[in-house]
């Protein structure tokens, strides 16, 4: 069954269901990349919108003990401009 998206809280656009990839963090921490998660996203403006049921699922799998599919190392960065 397909999800119902309301209207764009901010710009009144429409929401459609994407698979997208989502940078999942904890703070300040990257924690995981999680692919294919299924996301309200906005046609105008590009807000994204989840359902109180995928976020549950994406922290049981970052919590999961199952081995990652890959593990990335990204380089880590500070802007230095006042
Ligand atoms: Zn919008």
């Amino acid at each position: 069954m397909p999800r119902i998206y309301h209207k764009c809280h901010f710009c009144g656009g429409k929401v459609l269901e994407r698979r997208i990839i989502v940078d999942y963090r904890w703070g300040d921490e990257l924690i995981a990349v999680i692919k294919n998660v299924p996301a309200g996203v906005c046609q105008i403006c590009g807000e994204q919108y989840f359902k109180a049921e995928i976020v549950k699922e994406m922290e049981k799998l970052v919590h999961s003990k199952e081995k990652p599919k890959k593990t990335i190392h990204v380089p880590l960065r500070e802007l230095t401009v006042v």
